[in-house]
């Protein structure tokens, strides 16, 4: 998706409203990334426990946004980049679809990551997700039927 379209789209489904909402409310300084991403930096509360999340075009890091932008976190921003795009094209369906994949992906593996295809779409790696883990004894005896 081209960032000018994920901006606009963002902009007007309200995501990307509600990500500046959370930033300011929690207190987060908003820089200006790349590709019309923003950065809200010094984000303080301890959930999500990930070091950034995404909501709309807004990237919300307890770090700084220097630290992101550097060049060996490439990845990660990418990755976040990836969700900015579901965010565009999803809008507030997003939350109850992302929520549901990660529920999906916790009660399948015990990591609301591996199996989340909202994750496995931005790239498992690239978000510092294992690639794979062994499903639950249960879903195996499952599959084996
Ligand atoms: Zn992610």
């Amino acid at each position: 998706m081209r960032p000018r379209t994920r901006t606009v789209l963002t902009l007007l489904n309200g995501t990307t409203g509600t990500g500046l909402l959370l930033a300011f409310l929690t207190g987060a300084r908003i820089r200006r990334g790349r590709d019309g991403l923003l950065i809200a930096e010094g984000y303080r509360l301890r959930m999500p426990p990930a070091s950034c999340f995404t909501v709309g075009s807004v990237i919300l890091t307890r770090r700084t946004a220097d630290w992101l932008l550097a060049e060996e976190r490439a990845a990660l921003l990418a990755h976040e980049s990836r969700h900015a795009s579901q965010y565009a094209v999803l809008g507030p369906l997003f939350w109850p679809a992302y929520w549901f994949a990660c529920g999906w992906s916790y009660s399948l593996t015990r990591s609301f990551g591996v199996r989340n295809f909202f994750e496995r779409h931005a790239g498992l790696r690239d978000g510092g997700y294992p690639e794979e883990l062994p499903l639950r004894p249960w879903v195996t005896r499952l599959k084996r039927r």
